[in-house]
């Protein structure tokens, strides 16, 4: 198990099978915040034609900004919903608002190498 995820409290098995496996465990679709950030996404579609951008994981994984970082789209909080996630207590996270602020690991500090050198941080 690497340092990167012993400190998230969970091997990276557990953790990858978690997040990728369930795709139906994110509640972000029912978040005030995400709900509004989609909104504000559809009006500048109407108005301006092109849609804004959005992470891959946003369209083809579930969400899970816990685990795949924030959304280039997401800009205001209007209330997180994270803590009655079941993803919440079954990963033991401890923060919140993963749209805005990045992923769990980001917000502990904690920073994959691997990923730092692909430049995906
Ligand atoms: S904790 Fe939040 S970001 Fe993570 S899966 Fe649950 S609702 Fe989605
Ligand atoms: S991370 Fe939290 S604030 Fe962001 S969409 Fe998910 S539940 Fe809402």
């Amino acid at each position: 198990m690497s340092d990167f995820k012993k400190r998230m409290g969970m091997s990276s098995e557990d953790w990858n099978s978690l997040m990728k496996g369930k795709v139906d465990l994110c509640i972000c679709r029912k978040c005030p915040t995400y709900r509004s950030a989609i909104e504000a996404g559809i009006a500048h579609y109407k108005r301006l034609g092109p849609p804004l951008e959005v992470s891959v994981h946003e369209k083809a994984i579930g969400i899970y900004f816990c685990y795949y970082d924030k959304s280039p789209r997401v800009h205001e909080d209007k209330g997180c919903i994270c803590k009655t996630c079941p993803v919440t207590k079954q990963a033991k996270l401890v923060n919140n608002l993963y749209c805005m602020r990045g992923e769990e690991t980001r917000q502990r500090g904690i920073v994959d190498p691997l990923a730092e050198i692909l430049g995906q941080v």
